[in-house]
């Protein structure tokens, strides 16, 4: 039988700086023991992203939506090659993709693009050939071969639309708090955590506004059937919450959208 692969997501919270790369090239090498085929999607680090829309604003108070996707886009490349680089010291090889040589197809809406396809062979190969594949999260590419982003938090989008291409064991989400909790862990110290919870629940949770994953990611998983482990980098071997736990895989791949209008 063919190797799972796993899919492991950071967000900008747990690449704060240089040395979290470091940190989290540990973690990986870990997980990687268990899981030999891992493709890990990484955020642009800490508020990065922020800064980069903040320079867009400071150029032009409307910038073309076109032009911020190509700025945009390169925080979470800045992270995927410093990932790259500290996996290779550690002695892990990895090779790091954008989301367009990752083959994510989306429509052409800029800045909050909807996935069409995704066309993961280049990923494949990198994982047949030992090596941990490292994907820019939050972005894609148009069938015009124009970048796109997915929209704020996108990167967990990204992470279960390769869950759901690669027919991933499981994703992973690392996050500075340790799941999904009934109220603000960083506010409520006596707020307790889910271990469990359905998709219907977390679609509300994150279409309310809780940030713990973009709600379209929730969303995608719910549609195809992909379990989703949220967990803490800074204790990674506590389980956290997982959403959708004994869901139902569906034979064919579903996106965000069959076709652009
Ligand atoms: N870096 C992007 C953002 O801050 C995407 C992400 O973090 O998922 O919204
Ligand atoms: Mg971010």
């Amino acid at each position: 039988m063919e190797t799972e692969i796993l899919v492991m997501k950071f967000g900008g919270a747990s690449v704060v700086n240089t040395e979290s790369f470091l940190k989290i090239a540990e973690l990986i090498i870990e997980r990687s023991k268990q899981h030999p085929k891992i493709v890990v999607v990484v955020s642009a680090m800490a508020n990065t992203t922020d800064q980069l829309l903040e320079m867009a604003k400071q150029v032009h108070p409307e910038p073309p939506r076109r032009e911020t996707d190509m700025l945009v886009s390169v925080g979470e490349r800045i992270s995927i090659a410093l990932l790259a680089m500290a996996l290779s010291l550690k002695g892990k090889e990895a090779v790091s993709f954008t989301g367009s040589q990752s083959g994510i197809v989306t429509c052409n809406n800029h800045m909050d693009a909807k996935i069409v396809d995704v066309r993961p062979h280049r990923l494949v190969k990198a994982l047949n050939e030992g090596k941990i594949a490292i994907v820019a999260g939050f972005q894609g590419v148009s069938k015009g071969g124009e970048i796109t982003t997915l929209g704020r938090g996108g990167s967990d989008t990204s992470a279960v639309a390769l869950g759901v291409a690669l027919n991933a064991a499981a994703v992973e989400f690392y996050k500075d708090v340790a799941g999904i909790y009934d109220s603000d862990p960083k506010k409520n110290p006596k707020a307790s955590l889910f271990s469990e919870m359905d998709y219907d629940k977390a679609l509300e949770l994150t279409q309310s506004g809780a940030k713990v994953l973009q709600s379209r990611s929730v969303a995608l998983a719910q549609k195809n059937g992909v379990a989703l482990s949220i967990r803490s980098f800074h204790n990674p071997a506590m389980k956290g919450t997982v959403v959708g736990a004994g869901a139902k895989r569906r034979s064919e791949m579903i996106y965000e959208v069959d076709s652009c209008s």
